[in-house]
């Protein structure tokens, strides 16, 4: 299967005034699964179709497996068909005169596949995908997740090196797009082809990829497995656009807030941070331990004070807003008794989970180890 290489590749759209995509260089390992991730407009639809083929590059190089596929400077150009790929579109487009198995077995008469062949690979991916009993019906006869199923089953019968999906599930309810989500985690270890995966939703992209490729303003921000970009977001774009919700983010310069900038101090000392580099620090809420029945403690200044302002369900965890002064901090959080609006209570944070970034919103790099083991609620 296809590693597929990306080289200081520009794209500009003819009239355009900036770059879609700036100066990317990209290597995916051949059977990764990787999303580009980003919100609208930065770039993610624009890089998937360029390494379809689908659009030229402006500039730089794009490779799939030995094949340089396109390069601009040396006026090479594979078209579409010839790329060994296989792509399922936001508005998968099925044949609408075919029934769901001429759907799929058009993509392999003109493969050339032999009739006997034929039969046997619809089979297969009908009973993989689980829409068997529709194969004589039209696309019109079954329903939007269905369709979507054929479109899928349509792209991995041709038995593409590399699969390119851009936004695939955003036209499903939320049950049928965990079940596709399953699905496409299944049928990537089934067929160990490389997937590039286009999606603007965060979660989706956790959930999925084995490799996460953050984009902004046609820029690459970060890439990594989803722990990495969790866990250590390279920049602040990456730590606030990650999260389910959002990221406690604190501006250090206008921070004016004595108690907070000493609490956040102490840790950043332990993470041998000198607070003047510190121009932002970020917590994520669902990494804060709250101690609602705490005694007193002074001197622990791992600990700071805070009030509870609102408690939200969100149907397990709870958002819990905390008044640290006069700055607002959200936690995440199982509810427990003591917790009670208009309560004090003291929250502290294991040194790893805080994030410190400098001028830039470049993340400073720090040695402390992550600890996998977390306590949300510590009396
Ligand atoms: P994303 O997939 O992340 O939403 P796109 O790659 O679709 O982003 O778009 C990146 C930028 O390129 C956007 O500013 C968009 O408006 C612009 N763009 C996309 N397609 C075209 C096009 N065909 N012509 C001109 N500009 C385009």
């Amino acid at each position: 299967m296809s590693r597929i290489s990306i080289k200081n590749v520009d794209k500009t759209y003819a009239g355009a005034d900036s770059r879609a995509v700036a100066d990317l260089n990209l290597d995916i390992p051949k059977s990764e699964f990787l999303c580009l991730l980003g919100p609208s407009g930065c770039g993610k639809s624009t890089t998937l179709r360029m390494i379809a083929g689908l659009e030229n590059l402006t500039s730089g190089q794009i490779q799939i497996g030995d094949q340089i596929v396109d390069a601009a400077d040396q006026g090479i150009f594979v078209p579409p068909e010839k790329r060994n790929l296989g792509m399922v579109f936001q508005n998968y487009a099925l044949w609408p005169h075919m029934t769901i198995e001429e759907n799929i077995e058009f993509g392999l008469k003109i493969k050339k596949v032999p009739a006997a062949e034929r039969k046997t690979i619809i089979d297969s991916v009908l009973t993989k995908l689980g829409i068997v009993q529709y194969r004589d019906r039209y696309p019109s006869e079954v329903s939007g997740g269905q369709q979507q199923r054929v479109a899928l089953a349509r792209m991995i019968a041709v038995s593409p090196e590399v699969i390119l999906l851009d936004e695939p599930l955003s036209n499903l309810d939320a049950k049928l797009r965990l079940d596709m989500r399953t699905e496409l985690k299944r049928i990537h270890s089934e067929l160990g082809s490389t997937f590039v995966f286009v999606t603007h939703d965060q979660w989706e992209a956790m959930t999925l990829a084995t490799t996460i490729a953050v984009m902004n303003e046609g820029r690459l921000q970060q890439v990594g497995t989803p722990e990495e970009i969790y866990d250590r977001p390279a920049n602040r774009f990456v730590a606030e656009f990650v999260g389910t919700l959002p990221i406690n983010m604190l501006d250090m310069k206008s921070l004016d807030n004595k108690t907070l900038k000493a609490w956040i101090q102490t840790y950043l000392m332990q993470l041998n941070v000198e607070i003047v580099d510190a121009a932002s620090v970020g917590i994520r809420p669902e990494t804060m331990n709250l101690h609602p029945n705490n005694e007193e403690t002074p001197k622990d200044t791992s600990r700071c004070k805070a009030r509870i302002v609102d408690l939200v369900p969100t149907g397990g965890n709870w958002i819990i807003e905390l008044d640290v002064s006069g700055t607002q901090i959200f936690v995440l959080s199982r509810l427990v008794e003591d917790l009670t609006v208009g309560n004090d209570i003291t929250f502290s944070i294991h040194t790893c989970d805080l994030h410190a970034f400098d001028t830039d919103g470049n993340r400073i790099q720090t040695t402390q180890p992550k600890q996998n083991l977390k306590t949300k609620i510590e009396d």
